[in-house]
């Protein structure tokens, strides 16, 4: 089973997301397992300091590596040096493969192909910077390093949930239904897109700029009951910018 080992300084920000909808679903149906870890654990002092300054001066607090290279020990499951891990075929037979990663705006950028890479280990780490961000030599304590995008966040919250949440869409039984994986946005590649899709009623009636009313209908071929054009259609109509 897939699990995600999320490490922050806010763990309570995971509580709820993760107690609601597929991610709940997943947990309770032992697809994936979340195990939450406060940074401060592995502080030390009475303060609890996880983070400092900046060497050579400059704003801002630096996450300290110590407390980081502790966590780290204590959680991964796959303690093989990283050299040997990654030679290693995964899901072979063998033991259980951790990947350690880093969430930095400065990695690698996320997308669906990297959803389904990462869902292939049997352990992802994700640590989650704040401040300024990380002492650089935890460069070194890491397998790699993710961004979900060109812009900043205050923290790596937000962007583990993104990853675990595209990682765990992709392990079996996560989304009800396979066929769904199989035909949606990114699934035939990153420049695919998902044909439009339409639920009751048959006709929505809207108001334009000038008051005046217009009906919205479905597309009459995904009333007519016939599969075959339907596919036809879904297929013309994939890939169009909407
Ligand atoms: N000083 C850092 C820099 O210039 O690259 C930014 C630090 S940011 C304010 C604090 C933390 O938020 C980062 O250490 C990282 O964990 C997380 N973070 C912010 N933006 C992110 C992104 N686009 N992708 C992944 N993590 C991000």
């Amino acid at each position: 089973m897939l699990q995600f080992d999320i490490v922050t300084i806010f763990p309570e920000i995971f509580v709820s997301y993760f107690s609601e909808s597929i991610i709940k679903r997943a947990v309770k149906n032992n697809l994936i397992k979340i195990k939450i870890h406060n940074l401060r654990n592995w502080s030390q002092g009475v303060h609890k300091q996880v983070d400092d300054r900046p060497y050579g001066g400059g704003p801002g607090m630096i996450l300290m590596m110590e407390p980081i290279a502790k966590a780290l020990e204590a959680i991964t499951v796959n303690r093989l040096p990283l050299t040997a891990n990654k030679k290693k075929t995964v899901n072979s037979k063998r033991l259980p493969v951790s990947r350690i990663i880093m969430l930095t705006p400065a990695g690698k950028k996320f997308n669906q192909r990297e959803a389904e890479r990462l869902a292939k280990y049997d352990q992802l780490i994700l640590l989650c910077g704040r401040y300024e961000g990380f002492d650089a030599r935890v460069d070194k304590l890491v397998d790699e390093k993710i961004s979900i995008g060109d812009y900043v966040l205050a923290g790596g919250e937000l962007p583990a949930m993104v990853v675990l949440e595209a990682v765990a869409r992709q392990v079996k039984g996560v989304v009800g239904h396979d066929h769904a994986l199989a035909e949606e946005t990114f699934s035939k590649g990153l420049d695919y897109i998902e044909y439009p899709q339409y639920t009751r009623p048959e006709i929505v009636e809207i108001r334009n700029q000038k008051s005046e009313i217009r009906k919205l209908r479905v597309p009459k071929i995904l009333l007519s009951g016939n599969h075959a054009k339907i596919k036809k259609w879904r297929g013309k109509m994939s890939n169009k910018a909407r």
